[in-house]
């Protein structure tokens, strides 16, 4: 664990990086405000900080504010270092954002139970931001593809809908399932299918450009939101989904299996909302399976 030592009394700083790194820590002194303030703002900060409280250039407290201004930047635990046992200075000490302190002269063992508990509450943020992370992923993604979930793809699609009028660019919704779907599991297993949508998945984001969205709309339906994408490019959109699932067989044990797509193109009009261009891209979809499948239609 890596700890910043802000120190101006050399003895002092020598003792505490010495008693720290006897511990593995992995020290960095500075040794007055200014430069603890610029190493604990800037990237790659360590987590852990020992900062003196009085020192030249900026104080330990003022650091302290600084650190709990910030809101975005991840958690610095602050540990201040005083010789003032006063109890009101203690408290402008942790009213100022610091998250204990210590009492100078120093106990070697005082500061390592210290530095314990900072390393709980640093572990115990990691851990709440592994938690929202995974959160934020499940909410959005689709488990199986790892493309967007139905939800976050119509929340994309309601952003570029809007930012298309604004601008009066064009728009293009794909509407994509896959055909007799039903068939590949009854044949091949659930398994099967779970893997064939895997692999068109694939084969579409292969054919995407990294501005357009891919979204999964329900079991083995897929929708594409291409900005800036007029009628023509949707329509050649299409063409190079359908071509690069059906231009090879889908890899699956024990003999691999032609899946073909039917798909419906809808481009932006006057759709008075993003769920008007859903809708045409749907029924273009339809005509697109009634027409024989494998296949794209045009709203
Ligand atoms: P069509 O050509 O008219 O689209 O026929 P289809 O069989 O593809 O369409 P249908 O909607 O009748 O069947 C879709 C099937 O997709 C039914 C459902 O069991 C299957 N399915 C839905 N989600 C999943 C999934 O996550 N994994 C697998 N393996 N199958 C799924
Ligand atoms: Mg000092
Ligand atoms: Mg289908
Ligand atoms: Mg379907």
């Amino acid at each position: 664990m890596r700890v910043l030592v802000a120190e101006d009394n050399p003895v002092t700083r020598k003792l505490l990086q010495r008693s720290l790194e006897r511990r593995d820590y992995e020290v960095t002194v500075a040794v007055d405000g200014t430069e603890a303030r610029q190493i604990l703002l800037g990237n790659d900060a360590p987590k852990l900080a020992i900062l003196d409280w009085i020192m030249p250039g900026i104080d330990g407290v003022e650091i302290c504010r600084e650190l709990r201004q910030r809101a975005s930047a991840s958690y610095i635990y602050t540990l201040l270092l005083t010789s003032k046992a006063r109890r009101e200075d203690l408290l402008k000490g942790l009213e100022a954002g610091a998250d204990d302190y210590l009492v100078k002269p120093i106990d070697p063992l005082e500061l390592q139970a210290r530095l314990r508990s900072g390393l709980r509450i640093l572990a115990l943020q990691d851990q709440l931001i592994a938690a929202r992370d995974a959160m934020r992923e499940q909410a959005t993604r689709d488990a199986l593809t790892g493309v967007w979930n139905r939800r976050a793809a119509l929340e994309i699609l309601d952003r570029d809908f809007h930012r298309a009028r604004r601008l009066h660019e064009p728009l293009v919704v794909i509407m994509l399932d896959l055909d007799h779907f039903k068939r590949i599991n009854d044949t091949r297993g659930h398994p099967g299918g779970d893997a064939v949508l895997m692999e068109v998945v694939r084969r579409a984001l292969a054919v995407l450009r990294p501005y357009d969205s891919l979204g999964r709309y329900g079991g083995e339906e897929f929708m594409v939101i291409a900005p800036g994408c007029d009628a023509q490019s949707g329509l050649d959109l299409a063409e190079r989904l359908r071509e690069s699932v059906v231009a090879s067989p889908i890899p699956l044990a024990p003999d691999s299996l032609s899946v073909t797509l039917s798909l419906g193109v809808a481009s932006l009009a006057d759709d008075p909302t993003p769920e008007s261009l859903v809708h045409r891209a749907d029924k273009a979809l339809y005509s697109a399976k009634n027409a024989g499948r494998n296949r794209y239609a045009m709203a």
